[in-house]
C-alpha cells in the first residue's frame, strides 16, 4: 500500500474517466512528471516522426498501438532524469504484458509501482463524457464543453492555447476504445489487486473532478 511520500504512480481507468484532468492536478500536487503514452503518440504524429506514422492508424481505429512499440517508449522515458524521483503513469500500462515488463523494468532498477488509481465510471457515463472533451493544443489540459468549460470558449484557462476535439474522439472511435479497455486492461484491476497496490477511486459525474482529486489524495495519503 502507498505510504506518504510515496510517487511512482499509474492511473488506471478507461478512455473518459478523467485521467488526464487528474493526472495533471497531481503532477502539480506531487512536483513528478506525468507520463502519458497518447501524449507521447501525439506528439510524434504532430511531428510527422517515424513512430508518429506507426502509431496513427492503430490510434484512428481506437486500437492498442503493439506492445513492443509501447514498452520501448515509456520505459525509455521514465528512466529520463526528470522521473528519478517518481512519476505519474497516464495511459500505461494498458495490457499485462505492459505491465509485467514494467515491473521487470523497475525491479531490475530497485524501484517499483507505489499505488494504482482506478478511476471508476460506469461506461455508459464514457461516451458523453469523451464526446464533449476538449484539450489544449499548447499544453494538454483537459476539458469538458459542459463539465469542464473554460472560462473564454475555445481558449485554455491556464496558457490561452486553442482547444480542439482529438481525432480518435468521435463515438465509433470511442466505443471501440471502450471495448479494447474492457479486454485488455481492465484485467489489470486484478494484477494490481493481487500485488496490494490498487486504490479504487469513485470517478463519476456526480463527483465531479475536484471532490475526486480530493478522494485520490486522501488514498495516496499526499
Ligand atoms: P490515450 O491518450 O491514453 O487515450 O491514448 C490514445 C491512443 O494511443 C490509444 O487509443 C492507443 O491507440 C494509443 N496508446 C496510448 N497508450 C497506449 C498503451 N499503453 N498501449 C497501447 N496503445 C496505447
Amino acid at each position: 500500500m502507498t505510504e506518504r511520500g510515496s510517487r511512482n504512480i499509474i492511473l488506471l481507468g478507461a478512455p473518459g474517466s478523467g485521467k488526464g484532468t487528474q493526472a495533471a492536478r497531481l503532477t502539480e500536487r506531487l512536483g513528478v512528471p506525468a507520463v502519458s503514452t497518447g501524449d507521447i503518440f501525439r506528439a510524434n504524429i504532430a511531428e510527422g516522426t517515424a513512430l508518429g506514422k506507426e502509431a496513427k492508424g492503430y490510434m484512428d481505429r481506437g486500437e492498442l498501438v503493439p506492445d513492443a512499440v509501447v514498452i520501448a517508449i515509456a520505459l525509455d522515458r521514465i528512466d529520463a532524469n526528470d522521473c528519478r524521483n517518481g512519476f505519474l503513469l497516464d495511459g500505461f500500462p494498458r495490457t499485462t504484458e505492459q505491465a509485467d515488463a514494467l515491473d521487470r523494468h523497475l525491479a531490475a532498477a530497485g524501484r517499483g509501482i507505489d499505488g494504482v488509481l482506478l478511476l471508476d465510471v460506469p461506461t455508459e457515463e464514457l461516451v458523453r463524457r469523451i464526446s464533449g472533451r476538449r484539450v489544449c493544443r499548447s499544453c494538454g489540459a483537459s476539458y469538458h464543453v459542459t463539465d469542464i468549460p473554460p472560462a473564454r470558449a475555445g481558449l485554455c484557462d491556464a496558457c490561452d492555447g486553442a482547444l480542439y476535439a482529438r481525432d480518435d474522439d468521435n463515438e465509433e472511435t470511442v466505443r471501440n476504445r471502450i471495448e479494447v479497455y474492457n479486454v485488455n486492461t481492465a484485467p489489470l484491476t486484478a494484477y494490481y489487486e493481487e500485488r496490494k497496490l490498487l486504490l479504487r477511486i469513485a470517478a463519476s459525474g456526480a463527483s465531479g473532478p475536484d471532490a475526486v482529486f480530493a478522494d485520490i489524495l486522501k488514498a495516496l495519503r499526499a
